[in-house]
C-alpha cells in the first residue's frame, strides 16, 4: 500500500495538470486559467496560461476581510533597537503609499524597479509595491559593492531605484548613497528617479531632478488607494541573482502565477503552515529564501512574518529565541552558516527562554552537516528540518512534506523529492538515468519544471538553455549542478556541486564528505575542503579548518599535532584515500554574501591561479589569510 505522500507525489508528476488545477484554487484569480501548463515550446514551461492574477493581492489585499487587525509583519532591529509591528491593514495602507508614490515616480507595468536596501519594512512595502503595479522587482542584497550593484543596473535597466541611507550590522554602518551613487556613475543605463528612505544613520547626499526623500512623497500620498493590476499568469514578478558561488550570478526571472500557487501550496504542504500563525524566516530580502519566505510565503499565507536586521549573536545568542518568545514564533527558517555561528557560543543561550510555539526549524541554503544538525537539536530539541532548493527554484525541491503526511528526518538528508519536481540521479558521462538506490550522480529535473521555478534567465534565453538544459549528455532535463545519492527509501543526500567534485588517483570524492568527517572532531568550528592539482595523484584534498579555541593551533607543535588528529579522523570514518594531503588553520574561511563557501576561490589561490569573479564575497581579507598561510 502506498503512503498518502507516494500518493500525493505520484499524483503531482502523473496527473500533472489536475493536480497543479487543485492547487491553483488555493490562490485568487481574478480570470481563472484557461490552461494548466503549456509545455510546446521546451524547456521552457508556461503555467496557469490565460489565468489573470496579482501577487499583492494575494499577500495582503485578499486578506483585509478576515484579518485587516492580524499581525502581518514585524520589523525587529537590533541594529537600531527598534521594534515595530504592522497589521495587515497597516501594511495595506504602506503599500499603497509605496505604490502611489512609485507611479508618480512614472512606474507602470512592466517596469522594472531596482531595490538595494537593508533589512527595513519599507523594504518589504516597496516589494509588495512593485508586483501591486504589476512593475518587475530586482532586489539586490543590501550592501554589495558598486561594481556588483552597476552591473545589476545595467541589466535590469530598471525606471526606478529605491533604497535608503544606510544598513548596519553588528553596529557598524555602511552607508548606502556613496555605494549607490558610484554605481550610478560606472552603469551606463540611468534611472528616472531615486527613491531614499532615510533612517537617520548616515549622510544622504541628494541629487536634484533624480534623488527623492520617501518620508515627504508618502505625506503626499497619505490618502492612496491603488488598485492591484490585474497581470497574466506569465507576466514576470521579479528578477533575481544567484548567490554566485559558483561564478558570475545568473538573472532568475520568475513569473506571478506559478510562484504564487507554488508558494501557497507550500506553506500547507511543506510547512503545515497557517493564516495567524508567525513565521521567522532569517534570511535576507536580497536572496531567495528572503523572497519567497520572508515576504511572499508567509503573507499568501495569512501568517505573521518577522523581518529581522541584525546578527544571530547580538546582544547575544539568544536574541533570535527570544524573539521566538515574545511573538511566539511557529516555524522558523535559517541557514546552516547561522547555526555554525551560535555554535561558537554557550548552547545554554538558546534554552534561556520559552519556545513551545515553536514546531519546527527548517534549514536551507548549504550543506546541513550532521554535527550541526545534532548540536542544534540538542539544544533547542525541535525538529530540525533540512531543505535543498536554488534561486532557480525557487522554492523547496527536496524536504520534508510534513503538511500531507510526518516523514522522518533522517541528518544529513534533506528528505524526499517535493511534489512537482520530477527528481532524476544522471550519469554525468553518459547521460543515463541511476535508477538503484545508493548510485552517485547528477541531481537533475525532467522539465517541464514545476510551478514557481525560474522561466529563464532575464533577457537571454539563450543562456537558459545552454546553462541549464544543455550540460548533460544526450539529455534535455534540467542541471542542478549538484550531485547526490538516493537511498532505498527515496531519501536524497546531497554530495556538493558537481564541479566540486575531488578525484584522487581515480578516486571520486565530494568535498561535502569530508567535510562532514572533519567536522565531527569537537575542536572544529567549520572547515572547507578543496582539491586541487596533484602531479602524482591527479587532485589532492586539502583542508581549511577554523577551530572553536584558538590555542589548540597557537604554535607550531599544536598546529601539526591537530593536523595529525584531522588527518586521523578522516581516515578512520572514509578511509585513507580521503585523507587530505595538508591540514591548514584560519581563523576564517571565504564566503559570499549569502553566506555560502567560495570553494572556488579557496582552490584558485591554493593552486595560485586568479580567483576569478569577487563581487560576490563577504571580506576580502579572508582570502588574503588564506593566501599567507599556504
Ligand atoms: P551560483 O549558482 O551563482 O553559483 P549558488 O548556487 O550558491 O550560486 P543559490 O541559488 O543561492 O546560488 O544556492 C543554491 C545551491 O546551494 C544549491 O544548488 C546547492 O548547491 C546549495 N544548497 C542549497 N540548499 C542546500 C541543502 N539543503 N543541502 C545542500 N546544498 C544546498
Ligand atoms: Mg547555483
Amino acid at each position: 500500500m502506498s503512503t498518502r505522500f507516494e500518493d500525493f507525489y505520484r499524483r503531482s508528476i502523473e496527473n500533472r495538470d489536475l493536480f497543479w488545477a487543485e492547487q491553483a484554487e488555493l490562490i485568487d484569480w481574478q480570470q481563472k486559467p484557461q490552461q494548466i501548463c503549456d509545455y510546446s515550446n521546451p524547456p521552457f514551461a508556461k503555467w496557469f496560461v490565460g489565468g489573470t492574477t496579482n501577487l499583492c493581492h494575494n499577500a495582503i489585499d485578499r486578506h483585509l476581510a478576515a484579518r485587516a487587525d492580524q499581525n502581518a509583519l514585524i520589523a525587529i532591529s537590533t541594529e537600531t533597537n527598534t521594534e515595530k509591528v504592522y497589521s495587515y491593514g497597516e501594511l495595506h495602507a504602506e503599500v499603497n503609499h509605496m505604490a502611489a508614490v512609485l507611479q508618480a515616480l512614472g512606474v507602470q507595468k512592466g517596469d522594472r524597479v531596482q531595490i538595494y536596501m537593508p533589512m527595513i519594512a519599507e523594504a518589504c512595502f516597496a516589494m509588495l509595491a512593485c508586483v501591486r503595479l504589476g512593475a518587475i522587482h530586482s532586489v539586490v542584497f543590501g550592501g554589495f559593492a558598486s561594481g556588483a550593484l552597476a552591473s545589476r543596473i545595467d541589466d535590469a535597466e530598471p525606471k526606478v531605484i529605491i533604497s535608503a541611507d544606510a544598513g548596519s550590522r553588528g553596529g557598524r554602518v555602511v552607508a548606502y548613497k556613496p555605494l549607490l551613487d558610484e554605481a550610478l556613475k560606472q552603469s551606463t543605463h540611468q534611472p528616472a528617479g531615486v527613491l531614499m528612505v532615510n533612517r537617520g544613520l548616515a549622510d544622504m547626499p541628494m541629487q536634484a531632478g533624480r534623488d527623492h526623500d520617501w518620508t515627504t512623497l508618502r505625506a503626499q500620498h497619505l490618502n492612496a488607494k491603488v488598485d492591484c493590476i490585474w497581470v497574466e499568469s506569465t507576466h514576470p514578478s521579479y528578477t533575481l541573482y544567484t548567490s554566485g558561488t559558483t561564478g558570475k550570478p545568473k538573472g532568475v526571472q520568475r513569473d506571478t502565477g506559478g510562484y504564487t500557487v507554488a508558494l501557497a501550496s507550500s506553506m500547507p504542504s511543506i510547512f503545515d503552515g497557517q493564516a495567524g500563525q508567525t513565521f521567522f524566516c532569517t534570511s535576507d530580502i536580497g536572496w531567495v529564501v528572503g523572497h519567497s519566505y520572508i515576504i511572499y510565503a508567509p503573507l499568501i499565507a495569512g501568517m505573521a512574518t518577522v523581518l529581522y536586521e541584525g546578527l544571530p549573536i547580538r546582544p547575544d545568542a539568544g536574541i533570535w529565541w527570544s524573539i521566538v518568545e515574545k511573538y511566539k514564533v511557529t516555524h522558523m527558517f535559517s541557514a546552516p552558516t547561522a547555526i555554525r555561528v551560535l555554535k561558537k557560543h554557550d548552547a545554554e543561550y538558546l534554552t534561556r527562554y520559552d519556545i513551545s510555539s515553536l514546531k519546527a526549524l527548517w534549514l536551507a541554503g548549504e550543506p546541513l552537516d550532521e554535527p550541526t544538525a545534532t548540536w542544534i537539536s540538542e539544544a533547542i530539541k525541535k525538529p530540525i528540518i533540512d531543505n535543498y532548493w536554488q534561486t532557480e527554484t525557487g522554492w523547496p525541491i527536496m524536504t520534508l512534506c510534513n503538511g500531507v503526511e510526518k516523514q522522518a528526518t533522517r541528518f544529513g538528508s534533506p528528505g524526499k523529492a517535493v511534489y512537482g519536481y520530477n527528481v532524476k540521479l544522471i550519469d554525468d558521462a553518459t547521460g543515463e538515468e541511476l535508477t538503484d538506490a545508493n548510485q552517485k550522480g547528477v541531481l537533475a529535473i525532467e522539465g517541464p519544471l514545476p510551478p514557481g521555478c525560474m522561466q529563464t534567465v532575464w533577457r537571454d534565453d539563450k543562456r537558459f538553455v545552454s546553462t541549464y538544459w544543455s550540460s548533460i549528455p544526450g539529455r534535455q532535463i534540467y542541471n542542478t549542478f549538484d550531485w547526490g545519492i538516493r537511498d532505498e527509501e527515496g531519501y536524497y543526500f546531497i554530495l556538493g556541486r558537481t564541479d566540486d567534485v575531488i578525484n584522487v588517483a581515480g578516486h571520486r570524492l565530494g568535498t561535502r564528505e569530508i567535510e562532514e568527517s572533519i567536522s565531527a572532531h569537537a575542536q572544529v568550528a567549520e572547515v572547507a575542503v578543496v582539491g586541487v592539482a596533484d602531479t602524482l595523484k591527479g587532485q589532492a584534498a586539502l583542508a581549511f579548518c577554523v577551530v572553536r579555541d584558538a590555542s589548540v593551533v597557537a604554535d607550531e607543535a599544536s598546529s601539526k599535532a591537530m593536523e595529525a588528529d584531522v588527518m586521523k579522523l578522516v581516515d578512520s570514518r572514509l578511509g585513507a584515500v580521503a585523507r587530505p594531503s595538508r591540514v591548514i588553520f584560519v581563523t576564517a574561511l571565504p564566503k559570499t554574501r549569502s553566506g555560502k563557501l567560495l570553494r572556488r576561490a579557496l582552490q584558485a589561490v591554493a593552486e595560485g591561479r586568479d580567483p576569478g569573479d569577487l563581487s560576490t564575497m563577504e571580506d576580502p581579507a579572508v582570502l588574503s589569510q588564506v593566501q599567507q598561510r599556504l
